[in-house]
């Protein structure tokens, strides 16, 4: 655990994810991210790319890890050049009163065609 990020609460499903414990349709992981596809998709390809490390929210990860956000965004570019036509939208709903429901600092990746009126 970085010093400037709150411990993981037990019961977060994305730690639960990476840990291996809940299945996912992963299409991306390394030593810093993993990635898979989000269960009721807003666009064509919807994968939500996930720090390793517990952080509650983009807010948090900036401050506990800021290097690590460059590496989120190429993980994203890579994921759309690989599963749709490279172009994507890139949404980190922040804050419950922001419509984040899973507390544990995510991506959401929006691509491939008409995706551009998504609201996620
Ligand atoms: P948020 O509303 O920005 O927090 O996004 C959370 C996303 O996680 C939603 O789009 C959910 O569909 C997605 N989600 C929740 N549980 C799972 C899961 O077990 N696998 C994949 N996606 C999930």
């Amino acid at each position: 655990m970085n010093a400037d990020s709150a411990p993981a609460p037990a019961d977060c499903i994305f730690c639960r994810i990476i840990a291996g414990e809940i299945p996912s349709d992963q299409v991306h992981a390394d030593d810093r991210v993993v990635a898979f596809r989000d269960l009721q998709p807003q666009a064509p390809v919807h994968v939500l790319v996930v720090p390793r490390e517990h952080t509650a929210d983009v807010r948090e990860l900036a401050t506990a890890d800021p290097t690590l956000l460059p590496h989120l965004v190429a993980v994203a570019s890579q994921i759309a050049a690989e599963l749709a036509d490279g172009d994507f939208r890139l949404v980190f709903n922040t804050g419950a009163a922001a419509g984040q429901t899973v507390m544990h600092t995510h991506a959401h990746v929006l691509a491939g065609t008409d995706q551009h009126e998504s609201t996620t």
